[in-house]
């Protein structure tokens, strides 16, 4: 077991891994920019380096510092949380090159992963079903066009980099094709320096669906359940749960069987999450993130298992804790995500936090990085925390989420707490009766 590993990363998921590294006995090293001096992750870990000035292209985007700093503590592996370096392979060669260990996949497979085209590309050779689409590598506007017109509108334009839903454009006929390829191409070359794209069939009303999944250096591969978070806006996600409302055990036992041979097929190693879109009895895999996921404890939370733990131990050489059979899942959880953000445009709101109230009891989990007092700096993402509810059932789960989030305070900002008080009294999210586009519908009739 290692003695020591430097966390590349903020916020909350840099406490969230310090907490079990520290359970683990492995001592932890937070790297800060000048935003972050007095952030929690720095005060939480048994040390920490300055890394540089507040933006992320000066901080927590450096690669040759963060490496740096590892080796000038003494770290012997580096945990990159998510966003940031989790998900880049050069950064994997990096660490790998300078004696260190990266707790993640390794280079390859975040490269085998890493493009959707690709990806897409071989999970179609590994019997996967993916979302009917081109995800060629030739790239003119004609043959885009008639790809588009072959596969039938809706389509949707995706850029092979993105993430994050950048450089995606759903167009509705032939006519809008070029303007939204161009559109889809600018905002990718942007967001990721790469405008290549693939097309795909728009699927019209679908759930989102994942499927955790782990493995290690010994070719063992495991699915921890499922989890669903088709509550999302402008694709990015909002509330999470596991199980899926309305999962039957034959698509369950269909969905995680395809996640562990996407999983096989790259030797994976640690954990990672395979997205699906589910409509009318089909699935269709749309990508792999390489990487622990925000909202992995509503799994946590349902197998009882500590997935960073099973991260520090498969790094650092052991195999995994369990194997399949023992993996059981009890209950339901939610998890609602917490942003500096107002409730109804979703405008960040930094600034300080005068007051700071978890809820507490039975089956509830808050994972932050703030404080009272806590100034929010503006040049970092806006999640300040998650609300994670375990309840017997969904139904006392939902009882138990409405309870803690009258409870939570937080005072000084705006944040999204209001928005989860009105939908938890919602008929639809009440009865799990929402696709990826409820929410948004949602939103709009309300303002
Ligand atoms: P990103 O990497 O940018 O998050 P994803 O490929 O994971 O992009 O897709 C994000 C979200 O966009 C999905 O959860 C889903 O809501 C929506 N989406 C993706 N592909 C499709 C599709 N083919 N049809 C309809 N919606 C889609």
């Amino acid at each position: 077991m290692f003695a020591k590993i430097l966390i590349a990363n903020r916020g909350e998921i840099a406490c969230r891994v310090i907490r079990t590294a520290r359970k683990m006995g492995v001592r932890t090293i937070a790297v800060y920019s000048d935003a972050d001096a007095r952030s929690l992750h720095v005060e939480m870990a048994d040390e920490a380096v300055h890394i540089g000035l507040s933006p992320v292209g000066e901080s927590y985007l450096r690669g040759d510092k963060i490496i740096a700093a590892a080796l000038a503590t003494g770290a012997q592996a580096i945990h990159p949380g998510y966003g940031f370096l989790s998900e880049n392979p050069d950064f994997v060669d990096q660490v790998v090159a300078a004696g260190l260990i990266f707790i993640g996949p390794s280079a390859a497979s975040i490269r085998a992963m890493g493009l959707k085209d690709a990806a897409k590309r071989l999970m179609e050779k590994a019997g996967v079903p993916v979302v009917p689409g081109y995800h060629g590598e030739a790239q003119e506007i004609v043959l885009l066009a008639s790809k588009a017109r072959e596969i039938g509108y809706p389509v949707l334009i995706k850029a092979r980099a993105g993430g994050g839903g950048k450089g995606m454009r759903r167009v509705e006929h032939p006519d809008e094709f070029s303007e939204a390829l161009s559109s889809a191409r600018r905002e990718a070359k942007a967001a990721f320096g790469d405008d290549r794209v693939l097309v795909e069939k728009y699927v019209d009303k679908p759930r989102h669906i994942e499927v955790q999944v782990f493995g290690d250096n010994f070719g063992n591969a495991v699915h921890l359940y499922e989890r669903d978070c088709s509550a999302q806006r402008r694709h990015q996600k909002v509330i999470e749960e596991s199980p899926a409302p309305g999962m039957t055990e034959a698509l369950r036992k269909a969905m995680t069987d395809a996640a562990v041979k996407a999983a096989k097929a790259i030797h994976y190693s640690g954990a990672g999450t395979i997205e699906f879109l589910y409509e009318n009895g089909e699935f269709y895999f749309i990508e792999m993130n390489t990487r622990l996921q925000v909202e992995h404890p509503v799994t946590e939370a349902i197998t009882g298992i500590d997935l960073v733990h099973e991260q520090i131990r498969v790094a650092s050489g052991g195999g995994l804790s369990v194997k399949q059979e023992d993996i059981k899942f009890n209950g339901h959880a939610i998890e609602c995500r917490i942003n500096a953000e107002d409730p109804r445009t979703f405008t960040p709101s930094p600034g300080t936090i005068t007051h700071f109230h978890t809820p507490g009891g039975l089956g509830i989990r808050v994972d932050s990085g703030v404080y009272s007092g806590y100034k929010i700096p503006p040049y970092y993402d806006s999640l300040i925390g998650k609300l994670i509810v375990h309840g017997r059932n969904r139904v006392e789960c939902m009882m138990r989420l409405r309870r803690a989030l009258d409870e939570f305070v937080v005072d000084g900002i705006k944040t999204t707490l209001p928005l989860f008080r009105d939908l938890v009294g919602n008929a639809d999210i009440a009865n799990g009766d929402y696709d990826i586009h409820w929410l948004e519908k949602y939103l709009a009739k309300e303002d």
